[in-house]
């Protein structure tokens, strides 16, 4: 067993700490940016992401950058992670976590398991809308990203349940608010809120609503996906650019950047690094190849600088997209299959 160097302890107190001040409500930066105008990559007006450490069943031990709307706690950009009190938990736990030579806190060593992920049973994703107003809204725009995956994976099923209300346990509030972003549960879990929140419009933040587009990335979060760029091998494929990061506060000391370790940041600086952050490869299951045409790909400027970009393909033929794509890739529905696999006839990875 190795003890955690200095910077490692540091960085987890203060991401700790962090979280204690900034959940009483985030206050915006001065210097927020609106340049980056996909909801999915800039969660409101109001909410610049905070810098954190985490350790779970779900996460494993690792770098997030987060923001809390309405209780919320929204990682990695547009993913539900939970309640600020599961949250907390989860710093807790990597604040505690010994942290061996490699940097990872080992599987053994966790005493929390926040949000354990699960396929929906049976493959059917049980819905409602939060209000009969937000169904108005956006039944279009979620029955368009419905019939998008059922394209592609006709043994999913997608069952509307009646009446419209508040959150249930076990089935997917859909939810829809003008400045909130869009964002949605990983998975199933039968024990905590499933939600997807889609934005509509917002014209304090400069962010547009969330389309159909978006909302199959959405649903591929709710199918139980996770981000193709945070894979944790993904330095094979690409480079990620900390430099060109946006640090989206005010505080930053001129000369330094987002590659800079969270011991050296200013509180609330760069939080968008860790949205971008590579998942623990304990705790990740990513089958095939690195995906570039993901619907679960950010774009190449997700959280940049202005006119900048934070991914850039590493081998010559390969791209990083410069929009989202709205269609689930061949990756995309082999990767789903696997999850639903007692359903899917099809090619798994
Ligand atoms: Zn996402």
């Amino acid at each position: 067993m190795h003890l955690p160097t200095a910077s490692t302890i540091l960085a987890i107190l203060s991401a700790f700490y962090g979280l204690a001040l900034a959940l009483p409500g985030l206050s915006a930066s001065p210097n927020r940016r609106d340049t980056v105008l996909s909801p999915l990559y800039a969660i409101g007006a109001d909410n610049v992401p905070q810098l954190g450490t985490i350790l779970d069943d779900t996460y494993g031990f690792r770098e997030v950058g987060y923001t809390v709307v309405d209780d919320n706690v929204i990682i990695d950009g547009d993913i539900l992670y939970g309640s600020s009190n599961m949250f907390q938990q989860a710093q807790s736990a990597a604040a505690a976590a010994i942290v061996s030579g490699d940097g990872h806190a080992h599987l053994t060593t966790r005493g929390h398991s926040a949000k354990p992920k699960a396929p929906w049973t049976d493959a059917t994703v049980v819905y409602n809308y939060i209000s009969d107003d937000v169904e108005k809204q956006l039944k279009p725009t979620v029955d368009g990203a419905i019939g998008t995956w059922l394209k592609v994976a006709p043994y999913l099923t997608f069952k509307r349940v009646y009446p419209n209300g508040p959150e249930q346990r076990g089935i997917l509030s859909i939810q829809g608010s003008e400045c909130s972003g869009c964002w949605a549960t990983l998975g199933f879990n039968r024990r905590q809120q499933q939600a997807m929140r889609i934005q509509t419009g917002c014209t304090a933040g400069g962010t547009v609503a969330c389309g159909v587009i978006e909302t199959v990335h959405e649903l591929g979060h709710v199918l139980g996906l996770k981000h193709e760029h945070q894979r944790h091998n993904r330095d094979d494929h690409i480079h990620l650019l900390c430099e060109n990061i946006a640090p989206g506060c005010s505080t930053m000391p001129t000369g330094k950047t987002c590659c800079e370790p969270a011991a050296n940041l200013p509180s609330g600086c760069c939080g968008a690094r860790g949205q971008l952050a590579k998942e623990d490869p304990q705790s990740s299951d990513y089958g095939g190849y690195y995906d570039f045409v993901s619907a679960m790909h950010y774009a190449d400027h997700a959280f940049a600088l202005p006119d900048k970009k934070v991914m850039v393909a590493r081998r010559q033929g390969d791209k990083v997209p410069s929009t989202l794509l709205g269609d689930p890739s061949k990756g995309d529905i082999a990767r789903v299959c696997k999850i639903y696999s007692d359903e899917c006839k099809g090619p798994k990875w």
